[in-house]
């Protein structure tokens, strides 16, 4: 078995739930005591937090690339980025490493492809559901459309991401207005829904709608886990 490397702290609330599925992966593929061999490098997400919103993404990118190069350092074979908004400097990441990296989005985008999905909506932060990195990553390399949510809705599910998810608050009223924002992707013609931020998933999961969910904090374990076997 294969060394998993999470580059994780982003939230830390959404990072457990990466260790839990990584586990319970190895675990339904092993059996038995079988566990997976993890090395992970957890972050400050605070002054994180604060470079991101100030647009210092090379201030970001200098503490992920030290916590990857610790990673690599500790015997991993594989890295993961455990946030999908961090994935806009995942190029400058990979330069700096030796490991591959498995990507969030590719992990995500073969999912949709294997289902057959070719409209697609994106729940994540400003910065997932706005900017290239992530969304012209699904739409130039997998061939896939992706709708986003209108100014106003993406601002709600923007400020429930940071104000709440990352501190671990899931509330009732932010369900219900996820799931109405949902809905109104699936009315557009999404034929289903990514789940762009690891923490989403503490929010809403398949069990609320109809439409299908894509959560990437569970894709991207997954992949890991078929990647360490
Ligand atoms: N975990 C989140 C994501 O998947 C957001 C927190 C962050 O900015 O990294 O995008």
């Amino acid at each position: 078995m294969k060394t998993i490397g999470l580059l994780g702290g982003m939230s830390w609330e959404s990072t457990v739930g990466y260790y839990q599925a990584i586990n319970k992966g190895i675990k339904e593929s092993l059996g038995g005591l079988h566990s997976a061999k993890i090395a992970m490098y957890s972050v400050d997400f605070d002054p994180i937090e604060k470079l991101q919103h100030s647009g210092d993404w090379e201030g970001t990118a200098k503490i992920l690339i030290d916590g990857a190069k610790n990673i690599q350092a500790a015997g991993a074979d594989v890295l993961l980025i455990c946030t999908n908004t961090m994935h806009k400097v995942a190029p400058q990441i990979e330069k700096a490493i030796d490991i591959p990296l498995l990507h969030i989005a590719d992990a995500t985008a073969e999912v949709l492809v294997e289902k057959g999905i070719k409209t697609v909506g994106l729940l994540g932060t400003a910065f997932t559901m706005e900017e290239d990195f992530y969304k012209g990553r699904l739409t130039e390399d997998h061939g896939l459309t992706v709708l986003t949510p209108n100014e106003a809705d993406r601002k709600i599910v923007h400020n429930v991401i940071y104000k709440e998810l990352c501190l671990g608050d899931s509330l009732p009223t932010s369900k219900a207005e996820y799931l109405r924002i949902i809905e109104s992707l699936a009315d557009q013609g999404a034929e289903a829904v990514i789940l762009g931020c690891t923490e989403i998933g503490m929010l809403v999961d398949q069990r609320d709608t109809e439409i299908i969910l894509l959560d990437t904090t569970y894709i991207h374990a997954k992949k890991a886990v078929e990647w360490a076997i």
